[in-house]
């Protein structure tokens, strides 16, 4: 009998394309952050006030993964940075393809820094590579304390993990110990707990994309 493993050669594929991708990202000297989480964590809610904060002094640029949509690039296209949507048109998550794609949409000499927003969802995000040279997720309050221990994957092949809208934790049963240790438990990741609402703690992020991009 002969079986087929798709899941392993979709995957070699796209390894394949994802490190054509990061040549491409090398020889112009961008950095690439592929931002994950589940919907409404406040992906681009992140990005936008990482934009506010840095536009100025870094030029930046955006891929937004969306399964239907142009919201949250127009969003984005309001602060001023180039942006390219991609419509996934039903798949969860971005491939390296679909990134390839998006980049003949910019000038990625006239881009220092490149955000990455996958499409929200917490499961196969993690097995595609892009390209990119560092993988955050973004979790936030109101989705509970048990992201980490229920999507360990995730967590596993990240860089850095942003919780978002601790400006709410007094209205919810979250422990944010109980967070940390189960992120802990997955790798030695740097959390920043932030508010995009209110501004909290956002510094501590943008200090940390600062140093890790030089
Ligand atoms: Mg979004
Ligand atoms: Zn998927």
């Amino acid at each position: 009998m002969k079986v087929i493993k798709v899941a392993a050669s979709v995957l070699k594929v796209n390894d394949t394309i994802a490190l054509e991708n990061q040549a491409a990202f090398r020889d112009n000297n961008v950095f690439v952050v592929n931002v994950m989480g589940s919907p409404g964590a406040g992906k681009t809610s992140l990005l936008l006030r990482t934009i506010e904060a840095l536009k100025d002094n870094i030029r930046i640029g955006v891929i937004e993964g969306d399964i239907a949509t142009s919201h949250d690039a127009e969003l984005i296209q309001a602060t001023g940075v180039p942006v390219v949507q991609i419509n996934t048109e039903g798949a969860c998550h971005l491939d390296a393809m679909m990134i390839k794609m998006a980049l003949t949409h910019f000038n990625l000499a006239e881009i220092d820094l490149l955000f990455i927003e996958n499409v929200g969802n917490l499961v196969c995000p993690a097995g595609f590579r892009l390209g990119e040279n560092a993988r955050v997720v973004v979790s936030s309050v109101p989705e509970g304390d048990d992201k980490p221990k229920k999507y360990p994957g995730m967590f596993r092949i990240a860089d850095g993990v942003v919780l978002n809208k601790i400006d709410l934790l007094h209205a919810f049963e979250f422990n944010i110990n109980t967070f940390k240790e189960d992120v802990r438990r997955a790798g030695e990741l740097p959390i920043f707990e932030v508010s995009c609402k209110t501004k909290d703690g956002l510094s501590v992020w943008l200090d940390w994309l600062g140093v890790k991009k030089k």
